[in-house]
């Protein structure tokens, strides 16, 4: 379904929009999620921390947004996290050299390529300035980080993470000092991340403000196969498109291992895991796949990269980096700030730097491919009608309580069920405003999977209709029902279809 139709209902129905956007100043690749989008958001993260998190016995932080410098001195972003710019000569616009060069030759630029390269493109292929046709500048690096002024000394400066994983690397040997817990240790973080990217486009993908949710499983290299819950995925296939033949193959966890195609159990396991999380938020199986990264286009500290993608209209959209970041960040780290990295397993003499298996993944982009999955646009009938076919768990509510009409008592009927509901801690919005096929479109819209409508029958012998997203079936149920009902469906024990007539 063209991404453009989801951009358009989630601004139409506000799930979505520009920051500051009654301002002509309004920053672009800034954006703000309304009241059902925010549900529907923290939904998405709730779900990941449920399968990703606590399943696997990961421990979360919430770390700081702002770090000092040497973090980045030591990560490298500091160094290296360019891109390179060109200036218009005429009218100052900046563009991504790599990006015009892109449009022009039809392939990716390697990551690595020098500013030299860049400048004999632009001479090569007769580069110039959209807007007036003027020659460019020669290209410069531009650093993607967010630079901020922390306290009023001068030449302290901090700067907004770029990464959310940064804090689980300077955290991790206090949680190790404090005990408890051993290898393989998986640290999870939500957080909000920055890029001052040039040019900023196609919403929610390519945002300067952005959130992520990080898994960094923290073990010792040479265990790297032995994983406690192998065999919960040893049989399940995951996508995997291959370099040496450009395609995907599915191929399960044991096979993947067995023919070399991982480093190890480790990272097929997580591998899994994250397209398990992918379907059960309806992305379909065949519209996720891994790719594998050339050593050109990884960090040159990564032995191991694949890009969890989404295939959205004929883009594959990234969602989720995940890579082998061997014992990069420990040692950088520990020679940055002279602190003992290292750590000792119980029992063992060896000290060694842990290495790190990471799934980075952006939660803005997961919810967009989330929402593209689940839009349908129903022309079938006379009229046409649009709904978000997402799974119940991510919906903003559950249900919508809705009074045939505003008279004879219908309203009160209903605001009283509403709020039984919510006491029972179902997820319930209460809306009696336009017609009722209106109310159950605008529902519909943003993808609530029931509805429930008390009419003259209601205060007759109290029973409801209960209606159905997808389908628009209809039933008649008991009000006294309703908890019972709720509580099944919530629990996967029953779906709508079981439900007698
Ligand atoms: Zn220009």
């Amino acid at each position: 379904m063209p991404l453009q139709e989801v951009i358009n209902l989630a601004q139409r129905r506000g799930l979505f929009f520009p920051s500051a956007e009654i301002y002509s100043d309004n920053l672009a690749g800034f954006y703000e999620y309304g009241p059902e989008g925010t549900r529907i958001k923290h939904r998405v993260v709730q779900l990941w921390r449920r399968l990703l998190v606590e399943r696997e016995g990961a421990l979360e932080i919430d770390g700081s947004i702002v770090l000092p410098e040497s973090v980045f001195r030591a990560s490298g972003h500091l160094e290296n996290f360019n891109d390179p710019l060109v200036y218009c000569s005429t009218c100052k616009t900046p563009y991504r050299v790599d990006k015009l060069i892109e449009e022009k030759v039809g392939h990716e630029i390697p990551e690595g390529a020098s500013l030299e390269y860049f400048d004999q493109k632009v001479v090569e292929l007769n580069l110039v300035c959209p807007k007036d046709k003027k020659p460019f500048e020669r290209t410069t690096k531009f650093n993607m980080m967010m630079r901020v002024d922390v306290g009023a000394s001068k030449g302290n400066p901090g700067y907004l993470k770029p990464e959310s994983c940064q804090n689980i690397f300077l955290d991790f040997i206090r949680i190790w000092k404090q005990g408890r817990v051993k290898l393989p240790l998986p640290l999870a973080q939500v957080g909000k991340t920055f890029r001052n990217e040039i040019a900023p486009r196609q919403g929610l993908l390519r945002k300067r403000e952005f959130e992520q949710m990080d898994v960094e499983i923290f073990f010792n290299p040479q265990k790297i196969n032995e994983v406690e819950n192998w065999d919960d995925v040893k049989d399940y296939a995951i996508n995997v498109y291959l370099l040496s033949d450009k395609q995907v193959h599915a191929i399960t966890c044991q096979e993947a291992v067995d023919q070399n195609i991982v480093s190890g159990k480790i990272v097929a396991y997580y591998l899994a895991r994250t397209q398990q999380f992918g379907e059960t938020l309806g992305i379909p199986l065949n519209t996720m796949r891994f790719r594998e990264l050339e050593k050109e286009a990884r960090a040159f500290y990564a032995a191991e990269t694949w890009d969890f993608e989404v295939q959205i209209d004929d883009a594959w959209v990234e969602l989720a980096a995940c890579n082998y970041r061997t014992d990069h960040d420990a040692k950088t780290h520990a020679q940055q700030s002279k602190a003992d990295l290292q750590v000792r397993e119980e029992g063992q003499a060896e000290r060694f730097y842990p290495h790190i298996f990471e799934i980075s993944m952006g939660v803005d982009r997961t919810l967009l491919a989330t929402l593209n999955a689940g839009f349908v646009k129903d022309t079938n009938d006379k009229e046409e009608r649009i709904f978000l076919d997402i799974p119940a768990r991510i919906a903003p509510y559950k249900v919508g309580i809705y009074p045939l009409m505003k008279k004879d008592g219908m309203s009160e009927a209903a605001y009283k069920l509403f709020q039984e509901l919510q006491r029972m801690s179902v997820n319930a919005f209460y809306d009696e405003s336009g017609s009722i096929g209106k109310r159950y479109a605008r529902a519909d819209e943003v993808g609530v999977p029931f509805g429930i409508t008390v009419d003259y029958d209601t205060l007759k012998d109290n029973t409801v209709t209960l209606r159905e997203r997808n389908t628009m079936e209809q039933k008649r149920v008991p009000v006294e029902a309703l908890d019972e009902i709720f509580w099944k469906f919530s629990t996967g024990r029953k779906t709508f279809n079981d439900l007698a007539d």
